[in-house]
């Protein structure tokens, strides 16, 4: 009796499928999962009660000190065991957050994009390019000349324009660094440029780790392109202790 008493409270708490996405097909199978008694994020986010400190986002567990639990109905009544206070707690979390999705959803597009390359290439089979109509269009959005051109050439092209990424840093409101690069090889990446604002100390070593972490795993090395022979460059690109240096040669027809 307890037991269906349960049952009846958490399936009134359960939003219905129809209202949980603007997607028909979605809809389609978010109400075959709920005949089917089959759990989803939705229903899991329906019945979760948010723990109040978590909810608030007053608690840190960045390191081994902690966790530590500030108190949200009073905020600046203690800090954490380093100090931090719920003001840098917040920022951290939410920091951290965002550069978490961020990665994920990277992630996400790099791998589409591996698999478009494959495609275009001819080296998955199974796969082709269905809607011709939608590249062409994708395609002419970016600049790319898509007339008198096959769909393979326009394909390898927007591919090598959709590779090029890059993230813009801010600090304090502003921009404070950018980075840009490409794919050099199935194995390495190219960072052609990254400046940042000398004021924030560290933030080339920041922007570099930061968006490496957001590039595909198949990237073995980072490639920071040559010095020029500039000793001052040699040293900074020296100090990030490179895997090998590799010389640089230009031929010409006698
Ligand atoms: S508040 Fe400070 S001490 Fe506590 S877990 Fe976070 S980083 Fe560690």
């Amino acid at each position: 009796m307890a037991e269906s008493k349960k049952t009846q409270n958490t399936e009134s708490k359960l939003s219905s499928p129809d209202s949980m996405s603007i997607c028909d097909s979605t809809k389609q199978m978010l109400n075959k999962a709920r005949e089917d008694n089959v759990e989803t994020a939705f229903e899991r986010a329906d019945t979760m009660k948010a723990c109040p400190i978590g909810a608030d986002s007053a608690c840190c567990k960045h390191c081994s000190m902690g966790p530590c639990r500030l108190n949200p109905k009073d905020p600046y009544g203690k800090v954490g065991v380093c100090g931090a206070t719920i003001d840098t707690i917040q920022a951290r979390n939410f920091g951290r957050m965002v550069s978490a999705g961020a990665a994920a959803h990277t992630d996400h597009g790099m791998s589409m994009l591996d698999l478009f390359r494959k495609v275009v290439k001819g080296e998955i089979p199974d796969y082709e390019i269905k809607d011709t109509a939608k590249l062409l269009e994708v395609a002419a959005s970016v600049g790319i000349q898509i007339e008198e051109r096959s769909i393979q050439d326009v394909a390898l092209e927007l591919y090598e324009e959709l590779v090029l990424c890059g993230v813009i840093y801010y600090a304090e409101g502003q921009p404070a660094g950018f980075i840009v690069g490409d794919e050099l090889n199935e194995e390495t990446f190219a960072l052609h440029f990254a400046k940042g604002k000398r004021e924030f100390r560290g933030i080339y070593e920041y922007m570099f780790s930061t968006f490496a972490e957001l590039l595909p795993r198949r990237y073995r090395l980072l490639n920071f392109e040559q010095d020029l022979g500039i000793e001052a460059l040699r040293k900074a690109k020296s100090a990030y202790n490179p895997d090998y240096l590799m010389e640089k040669y230009r031929l010409s027809l006698k």
